[in-house]
């Protein structure tokens, strides 16, 4: 109920494109549960506890650069958001309606203390959202939170100075990494890299997947787009161990560490199979102005789609590829592929994201999954306002697509009703053999 009075209320903004969707179809739509392929919740946090595990790489460090217009501060969504979650009664910002705003949120959280998060998804929704953090912690528990942990540390066992040298972006993000590879291997039990990269492997690598799967994890996450380029070759595991061995004496050339990179990818993908975690992959442009568009093409990755070692472990696109959108349908012809439409679903508008949609669902509809990429962008667009956008805008691209396909006679309504719960939720109920 709470959701249809959402999307009411979004309908004022989205006025245009709103009265084009079917509307047995959006009220359909509105009431389905969802399962969130991808988010970054933050913990409820009181007083100077804070939270910082809701990434590895955070955003805030990066320079500045254009952002989308949907996203710039200011922007109108936020107060939509706001509406809804927080029952804000304005149209501007003036400093004493923002001061309310907080008031209400710091009231919402001491109330509600670690069930704060949850009610944020019976806000937006979404029944279970897929966790994309460091670590979980209290207040965001199984099973409405299902946790996806970050392994790009394990790429980089080797001085990563050079690679840091090419611009501030980069030098932040491989601190965060070598920090994080740090927690890694203390929580392993050994002090630094050992010397041989079988080793490595046996007494790090592995054994860090494992606990995360121990821990709860039912995927896993590279933001290798952020650190370098998409193209994984199938390296020789004879060339990978002397790389490794090598930068002992001498520092690895780029190429080289590249090479080992790509080894060590492969090897946690395949462990990945072993032992049924799904691999995430942001597979889109990224944030920041100095983030390499052209490596995160997701047609780079279809060399490890199509490798039959690794037929076993289930790869997603998060972010849907955008721009490289159609480079994604063709994808998702091979069997162990999927892609959410995350990310896309607050950066542009509901139509845009409904052509996208319709494309996929023409071709390849059990591969297409709904997902927010709720994250604490700023003060103003926290998780919960993300999530609020992402939520709305992904409702009406899904249902315009549907609306479409069957004004064309390419479905009926019963089959349009049915993939509405396919990529909101059914799909990743299957994937990842949820109850
Ligand atoms: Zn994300």
């Amino acid at each position: 109920m709470r959701i249809a009075c959402i999307v009411l209320i979004a309908a004022g903004r989205f006025a245009a494109a709103q009265s084009s969707v079917d509307s047995q179809l959006a009220a359909e739509i509105a009431k389905i549960k969802a399962i969130d392929n991808h988010a970054h919740p933050v913990r409820p946090a009181l007083g100077s506890d804070k939270d910082n595990d809701y990434d590895a790489l955070r955003v805030e460090s990066m320079e500045p650069y254009t952002e989308p217009v949907r996203t710039r501060e200011g922007t109108p969504l936020v107060l939509d958001a706001w509406r809804a979650l927080f029952g804000y009664r304005y149209t501007d910002r003036a400093p004493d309606h923002v001061r309310e705003l907080r008031d209400r949120k710091k009231q919402l959280l001491e109330e509600k203390r670690d069930g704060y998060a949850n009610w944020v998804l019976d806000q937006l929704g979404i029944e279970t959202m897929l966790a994309n953090r460091v670590a979980m912690g209290p207040g965001l528990a199984a099973p409405r939170f299902l946790w996806v942990p970050f392994e790009d540390a394990l790429m980089y066992p080797l001085s990563n100075a050079t690679l840091a040298a090419r611009n501030s972006d980069r030098k932040a993000f491989y601190a965060d990494e070598e920090r994080l590879l740090q927690r890694y291997l203390k929580e392993s039990g050994v002090k630094e890299p050992p010397a041989t990269l079988d080793l490595y492997l046996q007494k790090v690598v592995t054994p860090t997947l494992e606990r995360h799967k121990r821990a709860g994890a039912i995927a896993v996450k590279f933001e290798a787009a952020y650190l370098r380029s998409l193209s994984f070759e199938d390296v020789p595991r004879a060339e990978a161990v002397r790389i490794y061995s090598g930068a002992h004496a001498l520092p690895a050339t780029e190429a080289a560490y590249t090479k080992l990179q790509d080894f060590i990818f492969r090897y946690i993908a395949e462990e990945c199979g072993r032992l049924g975690m799904a691999v995430h992959i942001h597979a889109a442009a990224g944030a920041g102005g100095y983030f390499h568009i052209a490596g995160a093409n997701p047609l780079l990755l279809e060399p490890l789609f199509n490798d039959p070692k690794l037929r076993k472990t289930n790869f997603v696109m998060l972010h849907g590829g955008w721009p490289f959108t159609r480079e994604v349908a063709a994808l998702l012809a091979k069997p162990n592929v999927y892609a959410d439409f995350s990310e896309q679903t607050f950066m542009n508008y509901p139509r845009a994201v409904a052509q996208v949609i319709r494309e996929w669902l023409e071709y390849a509809p059990e591969k297409v999954l709904f997902a927010t990429d709720a994250y604490p962008f700023s003060d103003e667009m926290s998780w919960e306002e993300a999530g609020w956008v992402a939520t709305t805008t992904g409702r009406e691209a899904l249902g315009l697509a549907l609306t479409e396909m069957m004004r064309d006679g390419e479905i009926t309504r019963d089959r349009a009703l049915e993939l509405a719960g396919m990529v909101l939720r059914d799909n990743a109920r299957k994937l990842y053999q949820l109850k």
